[in-house]
Parts: structure tokens; sequence; C-alpha cells
């Protein structure tokens, strides 16, 4: 039987931040792809799917249950393509992770290396740094999503910082002077260093203080910031976030099928709702705030690069895929970086749509809907949400439809 087009298998993930139940999409795709063995337990929560060939949480083929990452080895010219193979030195592996997200709660705050510090930071500390790999992350929401990415303004940290007593008392007159006379990137990491090394007994009594405005006074910082401050103090009560998130990155709001594109070294956190997540295969992550993992506050600090860009300026708007015919609107997300692009296929209504090879391995994730994918007449297989399929290089697939069906399908090519 040939595996070019094939359904697989990924496996759920119950962090405490994720969705409980059948809330979660999570849940609910683990579930349909899998209904023998995930079977949803609504005090569970369940946070992410995993996609790919990352030893922790393997896929598997739904026909005889075979790791994705044996099929692969088992041929990899024809399951990676020989370009792939020799750009990232891979035999076993996809160079991506795909996920699906279901938020509940704050996760940390972070940033992920560049090539050349995630080197460094391996030899360093290669406990808490795995890899020494670089790890762009994409995101793309599949219901509404806020996400904490990148500084706000200067000048709305000036703002803050003019108008809001407990945010220059945490940090101290002096710094507070410094950057309202000259509000600088220089001027932005040391206030966010300041804020990162204050102490335990400011940072609660300043918390407390900011918290209780909000909750009785919410439009003294705005309604939206204000509420923002209440649901994630309840979440992580006193925590540093409220300062280094709340009031000094920006909080981007996203649309279904909209999307951000996380830079090397931009400090970012996912708040609520639920994702696509793509990203390079890495563990490396550098954490500061709303978590209870370790933190690493002087290599965040030495390593941003503190720009400031406002909200819009953070999305990544898709562009048209040449590849694509048919009735489906064909959306291609495509991060300047080479590990992957993201495509999502739309069908509005019934209809029927045909998707060129492309020239590298890649997996499909059905997030609405149902029909037929097929790469020939024989190998024609069931589409419903929540099902996955592996797709070899260079094979060109249709599918079908009786109805609106969304699916993405992230991939590699060289
Ligand atoms: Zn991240």
């Amino acid at each position: 039987m040939s595996n070019d087009l094939v359904r697989v298998i990924g496996g759920p993930q119950n962090y405490a931040w994720g969705k409980l139940g059948s809330n979660s999409s999570v849940a609910r795709f683990a579930h349909a792809s899998d209904p023998q063995n995930v079977i949803i337990d609504e005090s569970l929560p369940y946070a992410e799917y995993w996609m790919g060939t990352h030893p922790k949480v393997p896929t598997t083929l739904s026909t005889n249950g075979e790791k994705l990452s044996d099929l692969i080895s088992s041929n990899p010219e024809k399951y990676l393509s020989k370009s792939i193979m020799e750009k990232f030195n891979l035999k076993n592996s996809l160079p991506f992770l795909f996920k699906v997200l279901s938020i509940e709660k704050v996760l940390s705050i972070q940033s992920h290396p560049d090539k050349k510090l995630a080197e460094q930071l391996r030899l360093k500390d290669p406990e808490h740094y795995p890899d020494d790999n670089h790890k762009p992350e994409m995101a793309i929401a599949i219901t509404d999503f806020e996400a904490f990415c990148g500084f706000k303004p200067l000048e709305t940290i000036k703002d803050h910082l003019l108008n809001i007593k407990e945010f220059s008392s945490l940090i101290g007159d002096e710094t507070t002077q410094i950057f309202i006379n000259n509000p600088s990137k220089e001027n932005l990491k040391l206030v966010f260093s300041k804020v990162m090394n204050s102490n335990d007994d400011d940072l609660i009594k300043y918390s407390n203080s900011l918290v209780l405005k909000a909750k009785e006074n919410p439009s003294l910082y705005g309604e939206t910031l204000s509420d923002l401050i209440l649901r994630l103090n309840d979440q992580f009560p006193n925590d540093i976030g409220l300062f280094c998130g709340c009031l000094m990155l920006n909080h981007c709001i996203l649309k279904t099928g909209e999307a951000m594109f996380l830079q090397a070294c931009e400090p970012h956190a996912y708040i609520s709702g639920d994702i696509i997540e793509c990203m390079a295969a890495s563990d490396n992550v550098i954490r500061s705030g709303f978590t209870p993992k370790f933190k690493d506050v002087e290599t965040l600090i030495s390593s941003l690069t503190y720009s400031t860009n406002n909200v819009d300026e953070q999305k990544l708007n898709p562009a048209n895929f040449e590849r694509g015919n048919g009735d489906a609107i064909f959306n291609l997300y495509d991060p300047p970086i080479d590990e992957f692009s993201v495509l999502q296929v739309k069908f509005d209504k019934k209809g029927k749509a045909n998707c060129k090879g492309i020239n590298g391995p890649s997996i499909i994730i059905v997030t609405e809907g149902n029909g037929i994918i097929s790469n020939n007449d024989e190998n024609k297989l069931d589409v419903f949400t929540g099902a996955v399929f592996f797709v070899a290089p260079n094979v060109e697939l249709n599918i079908e439809t009786n109805d609106s069906l969304v699916l993405y399908r992230a991939y590699c090519e060289a």
C-alpha cells in the first residue's frame, strides 16, 4: 500500500493551562482521530495536540500504528526529499513541529533564541537549553485569540509610567525619570531589567494596589487593560507578568484566520483561545513570567531585541498560493524562515479543488467539515474534523466536500 498520502494520529498533551474537556479543540480533534484510545475526560485540561516526529509524542500511522519517524527513515529520500535531507541534515524527522493549542490560562512570557544564541546557551546550560537550534513560531487563530507579542510603543510605555504610579514606584524614581526624559531602546531595556529584578515585597505591594485600582475604577487604565490585569491576576496572583506583560507588551487580538509570526528574541505569551501553531523542531524557550518553570531572567534581559512595533505590525498577512485550483480559497502563511510554511485551504460550500505537488513533506489537519481527499483513484481517504494526514513530497492532491471545509497544511520545501 502506498504511504504517499496516509492518515496519521497525533498526541494530546494535558498541560494545566489547557481548556477543559470537550471545550478544547485539542480534545475534540484527538478523540475524532483516535476514538478508541482518546476518551475525553471533562475534568482534564487538553492543551496541545502534537503532529510530527518529536520523540516525546510520536505521530503514528492510522493504518498499522507505525511511527511516522520510522516510515520516514525507511526511505528518507521519498518521504523528506533529497533537498530537505541535505539542507537540514535530517534522516527520520521533519524540520517542523505542527500543533493545535487550546488555551484557557496565560502561558509563560518567553522568547526563543536565534541560532547563534541557541549554540551559546546549549554549551553553557544544556539542562535548560537542550538543543542548538532556533525556534521560530507562527500562530494562526482558529477561534478568537489573544496574546502578548513584542514591546508596546515607547510612547505608550512612557504614558503608563506617567499615569500608573505602581509601575513607576516598582522601578523607582531614577529609572522612571531616565525613561521619561529619553524613551529609547536602551532605556526600555533598563526599565525591563528593573521590573524583572524587583524584590518580592515591592512586587506584592504594588501589584495589590494595581489590581485594586483596576477593580474599583476600570476606566483609569482603560477597560481592556483593567480586564486583562484582573483576569491574569486571578490566574497568577501578584505575578511579575502583570508589569512586564500587561504594562510593557502589546496585547494582540486575532480573529479566526489571522496569524502572527514570532521572530527570534521577541517576548511573547499566548493568553487565550485556540490556534494552529507551527514551529521549527526545537525545545529552546527562555522564560520569565506567568510560570512555575525555570526562569532565566538575565538571559532574557540581555537577549531581547527591544524593538517596539505596534500591534498590527505583529500580524502576518496571508499570500496567494499559486499551485491551488478549483472551488477552494488558498491562503499561504509564509514566514521569513526556511523550516515551514502553512497553507489554509477553505471551502465555503460544496466543491472540488486540486493542489499541485509540494517539493517537501507536509502534514494536514482538518479543523472544520467533512469530505474526501485523494492522490489517485485507488487512494481515497475520508476527511473529517480532527483528521490528520501525512503527505509525501511531490504528491498532487484532490479534495472535495459537500459543505464548508477548512484544513491547514504545514510543509517545508527546499
Ligand atoms: Zn513561544
